[in-house]
């Protein structure tokens, strides 16, 4: 979005007015709000200008570094047009707590040294020099930490499992295959915060008995496959992996592997087979990844945002972290806003903040004064969640019981101009296509479901054709292989559920 040309813009700015000795232009990952970029923050005011152009960036140089004024053009508005100059004023930003995304946007990714400075490498030299394996363990269950990926399933007890499991070496893994359409939370700590997700694997490593790890990034990501390989080999040249860390006798290296960008990988069976460089095709559980992984061997995997949280929970404690969210649904989430909302980007609330506080007091409402029809948690995989059930508090089970999930975190919201079947067609399309074919209920399960949705908008929709939706798709969910096939049908599903009178109006209205 031209922060590069913003970049060259200050710097040539800062030279020209003899500044380069008092000011610093640090480059970070995203801060976020992806309708306001690109954006320059200048410390130690905390001072916010939004949607910088290289002319405004001379602007900034000339009259905020130099003169010590305020650009008012540039600060970021709040909706009824007041100035909001600094970040924690500016609405998007007031009622985040972040965690995972502590330091996405706030320092260099390219610089080790930035990261040691915000207590990077603490938690694991905590970890080395004081805990045993078993106390780690036992922080991140009492913190109430759960799998950010999607399935929600404790993240104590997951390392447990792989630490009580016989058999060695042991691995640890790393999900950042992140293939839901609108979710791009796992990009950017990867790409803003690369170190926080390699010391996490770090102490995954010592606490679960495993001296080897493997990230597997989706080649769609290049920036953060590049960040993250110059942050594993600076780790490396400072001792932090590799042979006896810090001096404590553990060694533990990261390696990564580069997927091809198949949503299926995503899937830890089918992304284990494609790191040891087969098929990415899902396989039965049990036995589960944590008896019999990578190469048949105990294996832990987890995804990027629920790495990012352990060393937070690790020098904060467990009961810091369990004081954010709810009871059963501890710390933050990340949400990726995108769809018809007036603030799109990455979001970091506690765990249980209702939908309406995220879609309106952050992100803004719906553009043009519309009406907020839905919005779709989880992607593909997940379902719709209409107007009446804004004030909803975001957590697993109460999205579970509307008939959806939470997924990765992706939230798209669609206004009242939107048909719901067709959107219901674009996910099923989707899986269809990411559909590995393995099984017979995903592999034609999906596509004679496409075939009913398709003729339904072509206005050819026949009488039953609902029930056959239904029927089909919940035969699919209990029958496919893996977590792809079981929840494909959940949008169809949703959508029948709160918007079933769109669907009799396609088959009543024909062509
Ligand atoms: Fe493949 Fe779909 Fe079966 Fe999963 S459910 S194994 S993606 S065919």
């Amino acid at each position: 979005s031209g922060c590069l040309k913003v970049k060259e813009a200050m710097l040539s700015g800062i030279e020209r007015m003899g500044l380069s000795q008092e000011i610093k232009v640090v480059v970070t990952g995203c801060m976020g709000p992806c309708h306001l970029g690109p954006m320059v923050l200048v410390y130690p005011e905390g001072v916010l200008y939004t949607k910088v152009t290289p002319e405004g960036a001379a602007k900034i140089v000339e009259k905020h570094l130099y003169m010590g004024e305020v650009v008012e053009e540039l600060v970021a508005r709040e909706h009824d047009g007041r100035l909001a100059p600094t970040l924690r004023e500016n609405p998007f930003f007031a009622k985040q707590v972040k965690i995972a995304l502590r330091n996405t946007g706030l320092i260099d990714p390219m610089s080790i040294e930035e990261y040691i400075a915000v207590d990077g490498y603490k938690a694991l030299t905590k970890v080395l020099s004081e805990m045993k394996p078993e106390e780690v363990i036992d922080v991140i269950k009492k913190s109430g930490l759960r799998g950010r990926g999607g399935a929600g399933f404790s993240t104590g007890l997951k390392w447990s499992f792989t630490a009580r499991a016989k058999g060695y070496p042991k691995y640890v893994l790393c999900n950042a295959d992140e293939g839901d359409p609108g979710a791009f939370m796992d990009r950017s700590v990867l790409e803003g915060d690369p170190h926080s997700v390699i010391e996490a694997m770090a102490i995954a490593g010592f606490a679960v008995g495993a001296n080897q790890g493997y990230v597997y990034v989706r080649a769609e990501y290049p920036l953060a496959v590049e960040r993250l390989g110059h942050a594993i080999s600076q780790a490396r040249e400072w001792g932090l992996l590799g042979k006896n860390i810090l001096g404590t006798g553990f060694d533990f290296d990261l390696d990564i592997k580069v997927g091809a960008g198949a949503f299926v990988c995503g899937e830890e069976t089918a992304l284990i087979a494609s790191v040891e460089g087969k098929r990415g095709e899902p396989r039965p559980k049990p036995p589960f990844p944590a008896n019999e992984g990578y190469l048949g061997k105990p294996t832990l995997i987890n995804n990027v945002e629920t790495y990012a949280n352990i060393c937070p929970i690790i020098l904060n404690g467990a009961e810091w972290f369990a004081s954010y969210g709810t009871s059963n649904n501890t710390g933050t989430k990340v949400f990726a806003l995108a769809g018809k909302i007036n603030n799109t980007g990455l979001v970091e609330v506690p765990m249980g903040t209702s939908l309406g506080d995220i879609i309106y007091d952050i992100g803004g409402g719906i553009p043009g004064g519309k009406k907020f029809k839905a919005a779709q948690t989880g992607g593909p995989s997940g379902g719709c969640i209409p107007r009446e059930y804004l004030n909803t508090p975001v957590d697993y089970e109460t999205l579970k019981e509307l008939g959806t999930i939470m997924g990765s975190g992706g939230l798209i919201v669609v206004d009242e101009d939107t048909c719901m079947v067709d959107f219901a067609k674009f996910f099923l399309q989707f899986v269809q296509d990411e559909s590995c074919g393995k099984c017979a209920p995903c592999r034609l399960g999906t596509k004679r479901m496409l075939e009913i949705l398709e003729r339904i908008t072509r206005g050819e929709g026949r009488e039953g054709d609902i029930e056959r939706l239904i029927d089909t798709g919940n035969i699919i969910k209990e029958t496919a292989l893996c977590g792809l096939g079981q929840t494909a049908p959940n949008p169809v599903l949703s959508t029948i559920r709160y918007f079933r009178d769109e669907y009799e109006a396609h088959i009543k209205y024909k062509k």
